[in-house]
């Protein structure tokens, strides 16, 4: 059993769809204040709506990640109105596939903005409310694409993700000046509105090659991140744990069927 987080104000980003919202749902049951961050209202307001209607808090903010001023002005806008920032979880991100003969270069900037720019724009903003607290956790969301595994399509999206942990380790040492530790959770192929644009033929094939033989559920990374949240993992920081069902153990294809 963990130290209660009731009452602590959380952020979200991407916490409108898919793992950001299980991470928000996972907080809130807990009882934290939840901050919604992304750009779309419709989904926030459901994700919100959500969480209210079964006694948890949760507000949205609109916010686009890749952006300074948008980070920084829903940052302290949260901060303001929840007497301060506890706990930052940089989860926003976007997987557009597409292979490096057919890439644009614009489309390579952009997911560097979405994925990795975002992650330092977000711990940037959270400091100052850090240093105020004199405490403070960030949790990343990663991958293991990038940085244990290789997908065509995901150049792009694999070097943000392993650029988030190169992030970690210096972030790590600076903020724990705040006396603020920051980890990351590396979810492998996880059921959400993302996964699913990539079409049911891609979500059978995943499923086969897990060893426990199904995709993660949204909950299965926010109970993650609420552990690196807790109090208990106060000693804990610059790490990383992959959540992905075994989907990174099997040595070769006919591996899976051995089991
Ligand atoms: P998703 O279902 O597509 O949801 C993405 C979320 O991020 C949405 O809330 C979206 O809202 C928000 N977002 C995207 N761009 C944004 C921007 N510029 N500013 C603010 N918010 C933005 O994706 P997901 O599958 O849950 O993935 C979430 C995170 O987990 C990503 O970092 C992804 O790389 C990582 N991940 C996912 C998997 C998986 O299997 N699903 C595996 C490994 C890692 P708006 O579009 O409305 O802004």
């Amino acid at each position: 059993m963990l130290t209660s987080i009731k009452g602590k104000s959380v952020i979200v980003t991407g916490g409108s769809k898919g793992i950001g919202r299980g991470i928000a749902r996972v907080f809130a049951a807990q009882g934290a204040k939840v901050t919604i961050a992304a750009r779309g209202e419709e989904a926030a307001k459901a994700a919100c709506d959500e969480i209210n209607g079964s006694g948890g808090s949760a507000t949205f903010h609109a916010c686009d990640v890749s952006d300074w001023d948008s980070v920084r002005g829903m940052v302290d806008a949260v901060a303001k109105a929840n007497g301060g920032l506890d706990i930052m979880c940089a989860n926003a991100g976007a997987f557009p596939q597409t292979k490096m003969v057919d890439m644009d270069p614009a489309e390579w900037d952009q997911v560097m903005a979405t994925n990795l720019r975002s992650a330092f724009l977000c711990v940037k903003a959270s400091i100052p409310h850090f240093e105020k607290a004199g405490k403070g956790r960030v949790v990343l969301t990663s991958s293991i694409t990038g940085p244990v595994t290789g997908f065509p399509g995901w150049a792009h999206y694999g070097a943000s993700k392993s650029g988030q942990l190169g992030f970690l380790k210096t972030a790590a040492m600076e903020l724990s000046r705040y006396n603020t530790t920051i980890n990351a959770v590396m979810p492998g192929n996880i059921y959400t509105e993302g996964l699913q644009d990539l079409g049911q033929e891609y979500l059978d094939t995943m499923a086969a090659s897990i060893p426990l033989k199904r995709l993660g559920a949204v909950e299965d990374i926010g109970n993650a991140a609420l552990f690196f949240a807790s109090d208990e993992a106060a000693y804990i920081t610059g790490q990383t744990i992959v959540v992905d069902g075994g989907q990174i153990l099997p040595e070769s294809l006919e591996a899976i069927d051995e089991i």
